[in-house]
């Protein structure tokens, strides 16, 4: 990849700023999880005859799911870092093309060229 410097740290702030958004949104999740569990906690054990029992679970898995999406997007921009620090962002890990700094731009942790990115979602069922 041919990366000038200068655009490598461009990057690597684009990264900073977006795991740092990250960072304080997972933290406001995990406070949420919290919260719900508490309420959980307090309502009694018999969610059946609990009228705040199932909307609770929904709740529960509603914040829970965007916490592991949350999570899973803060392991890419963790790996995006990595191949700053080794030489090798910016490059398609599927078929080693660039990736092209228009799309570096719009999804600075992205790990696939818009080819392979579309073929592995196609694969994916969407
Ligand atoms: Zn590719």
């Amino acid at each position: 990849m041919s990366l000038a410097p200068a655009e490598l740290r461009h990057f690597e702030r684009l990264l900073r700023k977006q795991r740092a958004e990250r960072s304080a949104e997972l933290r406001m999740l995990t406070i949420a999880l919290e919260d719900v569990r508490e309420a959980r906690g307090e309502s009694t054990a018999d969610d059946e005859h609990d009228p705040d029992g199932p909307t609770l679970s929904v709740e529960w898995s509603r914040i829970s799911g965007l916490h592991r999406e949350l999570a899973a997007k803060s392991r890419a921009l963790d790996r995006a870092f990595e191949r700053i620090a080794d030489g090798s962002y910016g490059v398609c890990l599927s078929c080693g093309a660039d990736i092209g700094r228009d799309r570096l731009e719009a999804r600075p942790a992205t790990e696939h060229c818009i080819d392979c990115a579309r073929r592995l979602e196609g694969r994916r069922g969407r």
